[in-house]
């Protein structure tokens, strides 16, 4: 089994969403909004040195962990780093200010930590609005307050550029309520100086919604699942959006047999032939990272051939129908989702989950293929 990183593929799927962005900025007369590729969690398991260098053409990065932001200072990313839910504590906000790192300040905690410290050089904070998230950001009503007390933390040299931000809930739907999150943004902001940030890749593929902000100069976008070759979108598959996969995961047949009508595969004989058939079992179960919620239907391609897995998952094995695929031997080669199989988002379905789980959970164990 291993996971092949296509790093042509993710530098193609950051030209999408950057032509995009161009085309509609130019007709639009205004300036292109910049790119923070998302690459949290280990650049959604394509792993940090991958992303680096893949989205080379990112105007930023935007992640979570201090560790992986070090990482990629260390591999020569010398443009913005914006950390996404700032800082933890004070050691913290020295490290942002050795390497640089943008901070998302969601609370007033952060701000109480931020008056507390002495730093060499000033740490860039983007302030962050609940808009309807309820997830991180200070409530509008609170929002002013926080930004005049980082504002002084700015005349005292603690704090470099500040910025706003806000994240969507339901950018991905056809839903009235990112409209109302980003009047409330501007609503609270407008006034307030500096850069602003909100669309995730949903938002960033519906021009709408970065347009309806006015032109900002520096307006930054945050695409994340779209540049691994994923569809924020249930209604809009990833190739009509133009994307490839930046993962393919590929194991082979390590066994092929005939079983009869009435016979079970798999634990709990979930799957119960109602013909004679030939079954297949592909070294990649759940300790891989393959969603053990995957039921009888699923797409896999083996030796080229689409066809479907059949049963339960399995720790390290799961099995697939051979019907449709001629003359199979054990070594054939089995794609579990990417270049040459069902796209990721389709496995995802069919587990009750969705790509970015699944992208994230490739276990450690699995080998890295990088091209
Ligand atoms: N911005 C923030 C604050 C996030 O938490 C995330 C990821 O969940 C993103 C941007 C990128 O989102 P997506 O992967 O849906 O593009």
């Amino acid at each position: 089994i291993s996971a092949t990183i296509s790093l042509p593929f993710l530098t193609h799927n950051l030209a999408v969403i950057h032509d995009q962005l161009n085309r509609i900025s130019i007709e639009h007369n205004r300036s292109r909004p910049k790119i923070w590729a998302v690459i949290k969690a280990n650049a959604y398991g394509h792993g940090i040195e991958n992303a680096v260098k893949a989205f080379a053409q990112a105007d930023g990065l935007a992640m979570l962990d201090v560790d992986e932001a070090i990482v990629c200072r260390e591999k020569g990313w010398a443009k913005p780093i914006l950390m996404l839910e700032g800082f933890f504590n004070a050691p913290d906000i020295n490290l942002f200010s050795q390497y640089s790192l943008d901070a998302t300040v969601h609370c007033r905690d952060q701000i109480d930590m931020l008056a507390g410290v002495s730093v060499k050089n000033p740490v860039n904070v983007f302030l962050k609005l609940n808009t309807g998230m309820n997830r991180l950001g200070f409530a509008p009503e609170a929002f002013n307050a926080a930004w005049q007390r980082v504002a002084a933390l700015h005349t005292q040299g603690v704090v470099g550029d500040m910025g706003k931000m806000t994240h969507f809930a339901r950018a991905d739907e056809r839903d009235s309520l990112t409209q109302k999150q980003i009047s409330l943004l501007r609503h609270v902001t407008d006034a307030l100086p500096g850069p602003v940030s909100m669309c995730n890749s949903a938002a960033t593929l519906t021009p709408d919604y970065w347009l309806s902000l006015p032109d900002a100069p520096a307006q930054w976008v945050r695409p994340g699942i779209c540049l691994y070759g994923s569809s924020p979108f249930a209604h809009l598959s990833s190739q009509r959006l133009g994307l490839r996969p930046g993962m393919t995961l590929r194991s082979q047949l390590i066994s092929v047999r005939d079983i009869q009508a009435g016979e079970g595969v798999g634990y709990g004989h979930m799957f119960v032939a109602d013909q004679p058939m030939r079954v297949g079992v592909v070294a990649c179960g759940y300790a891989d990272g393959y969603p053990r919620h995957a039921t009888t239907g699923t797409p896999v391609v083996v030796k080229g051939v689409r066809t479907r897995l059949l049963g339960r998952v399995s720790m390290d094995m799961l099995a697939v129908d051979l019907g449709p695929v001629p003359e199979p031997s054990v070594g054939d080669e089995v794609v579990l989702w990417g270049e040459g199989g069902p796209g990721v988002d389709e496995v995802a379905v069919a587990a009750g989950t969705i790509g970015y789980e699944l992208l994230c959970a490739v276990a450690p164990r699995v080998p890295k293929v990088v091209i």
